[in-house]
């Protein structure tokens, strides 16, 4: 096997060797089919055990009750930006949003087409790098939803506790920490995230929604597709899923249960990025102003005092086979990605490289 590397990237990022392995002994035919997923009928029998395997994992892992409805759609978390505005919300209703950077104002921009959308807090005075307090009397009267980034990917925010809005419903992306931090999924109306950061691979896309959020029925102009009640009622069955993306998702899911669940997930990962802050907040060169209360578990995001320097940081990083460390392009500077699939390995190999840096400068 071609040897690999350390690989930090944001997304997609990291699967465990184990659930690669496993996917490629069953990639030329999946046991008692004589076919790959690849190739099957999502109107088989074998299929919708691959379907229900993903489903009723995602349901055990994060603890999701009656009266909520876990859909395996594609379009990734973009597609969402748009689907939770034309669901929960009629033509022109007021629905909240929090301003915490890059993705809160992608999702805001998608339901500008739809309803009428607000930032009624943001972080931008300070460059995105706290979470802004929200309390229910910031939110409109009759506004519909407030929509919450949950890990913020870019800036390396996160939110540790679940905002107040009383009894407006809760909607949350949570693409870049599902099942790497413990969410109480009763305490939103709709939760939506990418697979390919924790849980999976690109191609599938988890919403978890409470059925009597969403209006029924929708405006005669919401594509099926992009329905709620449709992909409900057809058990995200309506054209043809991203069946293998699905199957890596099942692999991953239950991976995650065999390392004892989200509980040990969110562990984990506090030790893997607790390692790179520990090096960061020691150090003279690494900068973060994040307060430590606010800061992801998962994505770890640090200045250095000049472009060349974090050049040369990556360069040399690759050389020792540490590929994906910069930040995203908004924002520059480095980024360590330590999702769920990133063993503890990936932080003490980047924390021992990032003080030999510093150290060798
Ligand atoms: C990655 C990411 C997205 C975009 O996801 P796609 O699946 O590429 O559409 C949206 N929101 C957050 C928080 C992300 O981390």
């Amino acid at each position: 096997m071609e040897k690999r590397v350390y690989n930090y990237g944001a997304g997609p990022s990291t699967l465990p060797l184990e659930v690669l392995e496993k996917a490629q002994r069953d990639l030329l035919a999946y046991p008692g089919c004589g076919h790959s997923v690849m190739e099957m009928s999502h109107r088989t029998k074998a299929y919708m055990e691959i379907h229900n395997r993903a489903k009723n994992a995602i349901k055990r892992l994060m603890n999701v009750p009656d009266g909520y409805e876990v859909l395996l759609l594609q379009g990734g978390a973009s597609g969402q930006f748009s689907m939770v505005p034309m669901n929960l919300a009629r033509r022109g209703d007021k629905v909240d949003y929090a301003n915490t950077g890059y993705f809160a104002k992608l999702a805001i921009k998608e339901a500008k087409r739809w309803a009428d959308p607000e930032f009624i807090c943001t972080s931008e005075d300070k460059n995105f790098t706290y979470i802004p307090k929200i309390t229910p009397d910031m939110l409109r009267p009759d506004t519909k939803y407030l929509h919450i980034t949950g890990n913020k990917t870019i800036e390396g925010t996160a939110y540790h506790t679940l905002p107040d809005c009383g009894d407006v419903p809760l909607v949350a992306d949570w693409s870049s920490s599902i099942m790497g931090q413990q969410i109480d999924v009763a305490k939103h109306a709709l939760i939506y995230a990418g697979a390919q950061k924790n849980m999976g691979i690109a191609g599938l896309t988890v919403v978890i929604v409470k059925k009597d959020a969403v209006i029924d029925p929708a405006d005669p102009m919401v594509p099926d597709i992009m329905n709620y009640n449709v992909q409900i009622a057809q058990d995200s069955l309506h054209h043809t899923p991203s069946g293998w993306a699905v199957y890596m998702a099942a692999l991953m899911c239950e991976w995650i249960e065999a390392q004892g669940g989200v509980a040990a997930m969110e562990a984990l990962n506090r030790k893997k990025s607790g390692m790179v802050y520990d090096v960061i907040d020691k150090s003279d060169l690494y900068i973060n102003d994040i307060p430590k209360e606010d800061r992801s578990l998962v994505n770890v995001t640090a200045k250095l005092p000049s472009q060349e320097l974090t050049d040369r940081f990556a360069k040399e990083a690759e050389a020792e086979g540490m590929i994906n460390v910069k930040g995203h392009r908004s924002v520059g500077g480095l980024r360590i990605s330590l999702y769920n699939g990133a063993p503890l390995e990936n932080a003490e190999k980047i924390a021992d490289f990032m003080q030999r840096f510093e150290k060798n400068l």
